[in-house]
């Protein structure tokens, strides 16, 4: 990256999320001298893919949860984005304010079920005390049902496997084959194995029909959990490691010819929402065909900041093409299998490079601070 650009004082950006995608188009802002707001209904970065072992071990949460403020200062406002006025260039808050832009960047992901995810309008400390509650609750259930094999559910089974390998854990997945679609057969397949080697239970192809009536994330003795192939299975608790959404609340009114069928943004190939020179959408919310990573939104920070100080300084924009699959699957602290650039990556580099510490350390070092103890 170049120096410091200077800009005109009508030169105002505002990031709307500060996830994976709005953190580093903030940093990277931050480091051109091109002035910005970030917002997040939540006063602290959530580091959602350590969420599942900050579920299950004790002391793990607090190193899921990054302060904003401590990071950006004046630069961050904690509140919940409403809405988006289109003429007057403004982003309204649920508190009534609303915040000017000269460019916007609209960063603000997905959401699913807890622990996975946790899209809360809750202060850092509450945010740590809802996942050490949800160790507890783990700590005290003989036997766990894992709904959901994509590679949140099998993440989320490895976790409690390896913490406890004496529970005994179930996880149901619709399909035949674990982890999500786009992984290379050989990884799906040493994913079962592994888990099978663990000891985890597999019932593949079959639905759960009762969800409705099943208490989720708690200790409760003896429920049933049913599926549709007729098939009963008694537990202590259930997590649910399905459904993930774009959070498209903040815009869709705005945008609502500009939303894919699943709510995320249009986007043309620098990244601009359609018909907008100075909107972006990056990471979960962006209708970009890959799937959502943490580490595409990271990419697409990049392009989305590069693209306005290139149209500040007058030089030609950047365009953003999905590239190869680096997808790395954890299964525990010390197993992991996955690919890189579509090649198969065996279990000692994964469980090296993700598996131990689930990338927190990266994340406390690009907000510019400590990792806690
Ligand atoms: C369990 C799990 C494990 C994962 N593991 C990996 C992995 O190993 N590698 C990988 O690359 N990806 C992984 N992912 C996917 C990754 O977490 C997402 O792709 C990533 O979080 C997307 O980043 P984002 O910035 O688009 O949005 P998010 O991280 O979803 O952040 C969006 C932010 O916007 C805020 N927000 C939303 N709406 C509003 C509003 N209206 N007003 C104000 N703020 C708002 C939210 O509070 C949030 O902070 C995992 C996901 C899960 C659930």
């Amino acid at each position: 990256m170049g120096g410091q650009i200077s800009v005109d004082k009508s030169v105002q950006v505002v990031i709307v999320g500060g996830g994976f995608g709005g953190i580093e188009a903030a940093r990277k802002l931050k480091c051109w001298g091109v002035p910005f707001v970030l917002v997040d209904m939540r006063d602290a970065f959530h580091h959602n893919v350590a969420a599942l072992r900050a579920a299950v071990q004790s002391g793990f949460a607090k190193k899921t949860f990054i302060s904003f403020s401590k990071t950006f200062g004046g630069s961050f406002r904690q509140g919940l984005v409403v809405g988006i006025d289109l003429e007057k260039r403004h982003v309204l808050l649920n508190d009534g304010e609303h915040l000017c832009y000269s460019h916007l960047i609209l960063a603000t992901g997905s959401d699913g079920p807890f622990p996975g995810k946790f899209d809360k309008p809750m202060d850092m400390q509450s945010a740590i005390q809802t996942y050490e509650d949800m160790v507890q609750e783990v700590e005290k259930s003989p036997r766990i049902v894992i709904v959901g094999g994509g590679s949140a559910g099998v993440e989320m089974a490895a976790e409690v496997k390896t913490k406890y390998p004496n529970k005994e854990v179930t996880l149901i997945h619709s399909k035949v084959a674990l982890a999500d679609a786009e992984v290379l057969p050989r990884v799906r397949q040493e994913v079962k194995e592994s888990l099978l080697k663990e000891g985890v239970h597999l019932l593949l192809s079959q639905k759960v029909e009762n969800l409705q009536s099943l208490t989720l994330n708690q200790f409760k003795e003896n429920m049933i959990v049913k599926t549709d192939k007729g098939t009963e299975i008694v537990t202590d608790m259930v997590i649910l490691c399905t459904g993930i959404k774009v959070n498209s609340a903040a815009y869709s009114g705005a945008f609502s010819d500009k939303l894919a069928s699943n709510g995320a943004l249009q986007v043309n190939e620098y990244l601009q929402v359609k018909g907008y020179d100075n909107i972006y959408a990056i990471g979960d919310c962006a209708d970009v065909n890959e799937p959502k990573m943490a580490y595409h939104a990271g990419l697409h920070a990049d392009v989305a900041v590069t693209n306005i100080v290139n149209s500040l300084t007058q030089k030609p924009l950047k365009t953003y093409t999905p590239g190869s699959l680096t997808f790395l699957i954890s299964l525990g602290r010390c197993d992991g299998v996955g690919q890189i650039s579509d090649y198969y990556v065996g279990h000692l580099l994964v469980t090296v490079v993700k598996s131990r510490d689930l990338f927190v350390s990266q994340s406390w070092r690009k907000m510019g601070q400590c990792m806690p103890c």
